[in-house]
């Protein structure tokens, strides 16, 4: 779709038009490759943790639909599941249908529609997260329930004004709680537009192709650049080592038994440890002897081409040139190594 021109007609089109428009008013605060990017993993992928339901918010007049009304001509109207009525009774029985490929929700309004009981919190957190959720339906349908489970696309349009204020219980509405508003939140990924439009407001056609245009050439920049962070991945820790064994039966502490299996991690970090203390041992008795051997201390101190600047004793070769330090491929206590 995106290869085709849009009705327009003469390579311009008024969407794209208002679209930049739009762009370049709110380019303070809305990132459009950002929302490329998001509308595109959305549709892509379905709602979830990392393609969450792009919201854009904005004050009146900010003309906050012009970009995504264009989604209807890329669907068709009939595929696009539209905003529910207030008052609805079964408002998400539409979701049901095979054929509808989009959820546009315009001027909607998360909170209150859940005050409502229209999109309880619950189904909004289901819906908007990939989760299987109970759909009423018309009692000629499967008693009246269907299982749902939204896997296509879905963005929204808001007002900002008290767009994400609790309602207290009252009579005839739900509570919605900041505890429920933060969980909601969580669902989308909200563009903020404040700019209102600058004159009069234009007709805009929804060009679909110009859109679909927009998003393969934003997106595709959008990845290369900042996408939403991935999941780490973890690569894996080494154990603790196992506490002293000493008593216990046949076990890491025999070196027979050792070697003649594999080691776990937890036994390998016990002989380096024990390897490690070992050397230890071995080089701080063989630098006392080498202190006694040496008749002036201040010698060692003072040689310029000696770096030990602690003055802790020298590691690793004598004065001599003659390798004397540990050698780690030595047998140093009797079997630790296997
Ligand atoms: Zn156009």
């Amino acid at each position: 779709m995106a290869k085709k021109e849009c009705g327009c007609g003469g390579g311009l089109c008024q969407w794209w038009e208002a679209a930049f428009e739009f762009f370049e008013r709110n380019a303070t605060t809305l990132d459009r490759k950002a929302l490329a990017g998001a509308l595109a993993a959305v549709i892509r992928f379905g709602p979830g943790k990392n393609s969450r339901v792009p919201l854009i918010v904005g004050s009146t007049n900010a003309a906050k639909s012009t970009v995504l009304n264009a989604i209807i001509d890329v669907f068709g109207f009939s595929n696009i599941v539209h905003r529910p009525g207030e008052k609805a009774s079964m408002a998400l029985a539409n979701l049901m249908q095979e054929h509808k490929r989009f959820i546009y929700w315009d001027e909607y309004r998360p909170v209150e529609f859940a005050a409502r009981g229209t999109v309880p919190v619950t189904q909004f957190l289901s819906l908007f997260s990939a989760g299987a959720m109970e759909v009423t339906l018309s009692q000629s349908f499967n008693n009246g329930n269907g299982e749902c489970r939204w896997r296509r696309g879905a963005a929204m349009t808001s007002k900002e004004e008290g767009l994400w204020d609790p309602v207290p219980a009252m009579l005839g509405l739900m509570p919605v709680t900041n505890e429920d508003i933060r969980h909601m939140k969580t669902r989308v990924r909200q563009f903020p537009a404040k700019v209102a439009v600058d004159g009069d407001l234009a007709e805009v056609p929804q060009c679909g192709e110009s859109l679909c245009r927009w998003l393969l050439a934003d997106a595709a920049a959008f990845a290369k650049g900042d996408p939403e962070k991935p999941l780490r991945r973890l690569k894996g820790k080494a154990l603790p080592p196992l506490p002293d064994l000493d008593g216990q039966p046949a076990g890491a502490k025999s070196p027979n038994v050792v070697s003649k299996r594999q080691l776990t991690a937890a036994e390998k970090v016990l002989i380096e440890e024990k390897r490690a203390a070992a050397l230890r041992r071995k080089t701080e008795k063989e630098m006392a002897d080498q202190a006694a051997m040496q008749p002036d201390e201040g010698d060692a101190f003072n040689a310029p081409s000696d770096e030990d600047v602690f003055n802790h004793g020298h590691l690793g070769f004598s004065d001599d040139g003659e390798h004397a330090g540990p050698d780690p491929t030595e047998d140093s206590e009797g079997g630790w190594f296997v």
